[in-house]
């Protein structure tokens, strides 16, 4: 009820227009790197320095003109050679209607194509986030359609609250790929998604178990320490090698907890958005915690 209300409420454009002008004072900096690629390779330095690796994500969705499209995709090129020249231990996140998949499903497989191509030549990675709903069935499409020309550079996100999800990931396994498995942010109807928390927990823990169980490589990416804990589990008791899992945290969230697997030997990736098109995935943060609406409204007070 609390997502559908924040996720609603900011979809107001009066709302839309009254946060983004007081840009990141309002608490967003908490969950964003900064406003400038500089900015955000310097805390990848950073989170490199404590042993946890990095996923940098452009931060902007849904654009609404081709132009924008290709703007977007030039800033992911960049971003590429950037992890490349400063060898910091990254790869990049992407959201493909930022590459226009809701104008052209063409340009956006060109986009990620030319992404996806750069990786490679630079022998980085590429996660394609996974956006609502509307977007599942050609965010698949796509990822498979790359994936068959570079296996090794790219992968795609899982979301636990959907119905659909098992199914997908058995379609997807054979032969195995690099999977990132979410609970979901979006807000989905319940024709789609489990409205119970208790249901989506359920099914997370076992598509991670599926993906491991499949020979997928599994990005685990929760703040949820009883997920993390029965994963710990599951791979201690199926003799799953590390090399095969990974966690994964956002920015400004429970690094602590990530921060400790990595001395345990694990591997770890902090997802680090950057930019100052932050507001749709600031309030995704917000709609996931009431707390952070605490957060905020101190931010406000404080102005
Ligand atoms: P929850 O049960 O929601 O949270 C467990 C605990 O974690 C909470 O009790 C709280 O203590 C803490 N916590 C969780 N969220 C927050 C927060 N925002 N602020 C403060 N504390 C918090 N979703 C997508 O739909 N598509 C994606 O592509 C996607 N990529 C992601 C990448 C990464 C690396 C991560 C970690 C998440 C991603 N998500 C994505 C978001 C995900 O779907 C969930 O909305 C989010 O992770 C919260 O769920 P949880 O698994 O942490 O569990």
């Amino acid at each position: 009820m609390f997502k559908q209300i924040i996720l609603g409420v900011g979809n107001n454009p009066l709302v839309s227009k009254t946060i983004g002008q007081y840009g990141m004072q309002l608490g967003a900096s908490r969950f964003v790197a900064g406003a400038t690629l500089d900015e955000a390779i310097r805390v990848v330095k950073d989170l490199n320095r404590r042993h946890m690796a990095a996923t940098l994500d452009h931060l902007g969705e849904s654009v609404t003109r081709l132009d924008e499209a290709a703007a977007a995709r030039d800033s992911y090129l960049q971003m590429l050679d950037m992890i490349a020249e400063t060898h910091v231990q990254s790869h990049v996140s992407v959201k493909l209607t930022m590459m226009g998949m809701a104008i052209s499903e063409e340009a956006a497989a060109n986009n990620l194509e030319a992404i996806v191509a750069r990786a490679h030549e630079v022998q980085s990675f590429v996660r394609i986030d996974m956006e609502d709903s509307h977007f599942t069935t050609q965010t698949l499409r796509l990822f498979q359609d790359v994936w068959a020309r570079y296996p090794d550079n790219v992968g795609v996100v899982l979301q636990a609250y959907l119905y659909r999800t098992m199914e997908d990931l058995k379609a997807l396994s054979d032969p195995p790929k690099n999977f990132r498995i979410v609970k979901g942010a979006y807000q989905e109807p319940p024709s789609l998604a489990y409205p119970s928390k208790p249901d989506v927990d359920d099914n997370y823990v076992a598509l991670v178990e599926a993906s491991l169980h499949n020979g997928n490589y599994t990005a685990v990416a929760t703040h949820d320490e009883q997920m993390i804990g029965k994963v710990l589990r599951y791979v201690a008791s199926h003799n799953i090698p590390n090399d095969q899992f990974e966690f994964q945290m956002l920015y400004g969230v429970k690094l602590s907890v990530l921060e400790d697997l990595a001395q345990r030997g694990y591997t770890t990736r902090v997802y680090v958005p950057w930019g100052r098109d932050w507001y749709a995935y600031y309030l995704r943060r917000i709609a996931e915690r009431p707390a952070n609406l605490l957060f905020f409204a101190r931010s406000l007070t404080k102005r």
